[in-house]
């Protein structure tokens, strides 16, 4: 057995062929119990046509009402009691039968008990473990006893009866054991390497060092949007984020500090930026990328300059002639449709801004808003910086 969770992930995975699978069972064995009527004819002539009557007015339909309700995917338990009936409804008709009949033969026609049980435990049905054991209980207990009451049956034949039912209940329990054990088992191997996999995929997406997602998950997200319909993701903006004089932070204070001044740098973009559909990237070294779908340039500046104050406000220090005592960064904004530019050319544009931001002085946003709420230089404007992105 599974813990909890895992037993309903278990069923979530296996239900629909579980159904699927006891449907086809129950369609090839009705043409099987049916045919076990010639056995019936040759065997037990006597009670034939209450077989017959049986077959067709009990159990064929009650095996066809259960596969059709199967295959509406009940819960497990309805599933399994329902695939668990119809077993011991084919030996309620076979042992009225047995019970009934004159025969000289019917110590042989009881032995359509064994197919019945291979059927349970073993192949087409193959009930889950606890129910295959309580139904083959009851099934060697009900014949045992009808065995041992019939009067036609001498002795040695009702032992050795005993003993093949016995004998099949006990192999077939072990082999339906052994299979759901090593079914469950290969489940289980199949579910950690799913689990691992999500892992190794999800690993590979992230930045070790600050938690954000790296390159490889932003040329992925860039694939998606430019893959979209424009009007869904446009205009798409794109803010490049370098911190300013982290060379000198590295020498003064080691390249822990550094390390550790880039983590709460990444933890500043996480906390500022939009919960969904926007992304912050650890670009290189130092330097970060925001991806921002459906923004304006307009809105992609405020954010920028918002998260300018919030690093300047961390207040992590940065010491040294020169330096402003505090870690800064240098802001790059670009915006554009993704039928305009391509990904490349929208963040080769933000690159110039931030060029443009870092001449300019550093720890500030390129392009400015004016006080009136406008974009003062348009990205076509810019220095160009040549550089491989
Ligand atoms: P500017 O204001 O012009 O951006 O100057 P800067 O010193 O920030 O620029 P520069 O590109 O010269 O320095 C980047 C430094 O970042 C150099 C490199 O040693 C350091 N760096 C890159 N990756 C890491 C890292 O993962 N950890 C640490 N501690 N330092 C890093
Ligand atoms: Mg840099
Ligand atoms: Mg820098």
């Amino acid at each position: 057995t599974f813990p909890p969770t895992i037993e309903q992930q278990f069923e979530l995975d296996t239900a629909p062929r579980r159904c699927q699978r006891l449907v086809t069972g129950i369609l090839v064995s009705v043409v099987i119990y049916n045919l076990f009527l010639i056995g019936d004819w040759l065997l037990v002539p006597d009670v034939f046509w209450l077989a017959v009557a049986l077959h067709f007015g009990l159990v064929t339909p009650w095996m066809l009402v259960a596969a059709w309700l199967i295959s509406r995917r009940p819960s497990p338990f309805i599933r399994e009691s329902l695939a668990a009936s119809l077993p011991l409804v084919i030996i309620l008709q076979i042992d009225y039968g047995f019970a009934t009949t004159a025969s000289e033969f019917a110590a042989h026609y009881q032995y359509v008990v064994i197919p019945t049980l291979l059927y349970a435990n073993v192949s087409l049905h193959r009930l889950f473990f606890p129910f295959a054991r309580a139904i083959t209980s009851v099934i060697v207990v009900g014949h045992a006893a009808l065995v041992l009451m019939n009067a036609h049956l001498s002795t040695p034949v009702a032992i050795v009866v005993l003993a093949q039912l016995a004998a099949c209940a006990y192999i077939t329990l072990v082999a339906n054991f052994q299979m759901e054990r090593d079914l469950r088992r290969a489940y289980l191997y199949a579910l950690r390497d799913r689990f691992r996999h999500a892992q190794a995929d999800a690993a590979s997406r992230r930045d070790a060092l600050t938690g954000l997602a790296n390159r490889h998950h932003l040329d992925e997200e860039l694939r998606k949007l430019w893959a979209m319909p424009e009007d869904e993701v446009s205009p798409v903006s794109v803010v490049l984020v370098d911190i300013d004089h982290f060379k000198p932070l590295n020498d003064r204070y080691g390249h822990a500090s550094g390390d550790l001044c880039l983590k709460r740098i990444g933890a500043v973009l996480m906390a500022e930026l939009r919960g969904t559909g926007d992304h912050a990237i650890r670009f290189g070294g130092e330097e970060f990328l925001l991806l921002l779908p459906r923004m304006e340039m307009i809105n992609a500046i405020r954010v920028a300059e918002r998260i300018r104050r919030a690093i300047e406000a961390a207040a992590i220090p940065n010491e040294g002639a020169g330096l402003r005592g505090v870690v800064t960064a240098s802001f790059g904004v670009a915006a554009s449709s993704v039928k305009d530019l391509s990904a490349m050319e929208l963040i080769a544009a933000a690159d110039s801004a931030l060029y443009a931001a870092k001449h300019k002085g550093r720890n500030q946003v390129w392009p400015p808003l004016a006080k009136t709420g406008e974009v003062i230089a348009a990205v076509t404007e810019l220095p160009h910086r040549h550089r491989a992105l």
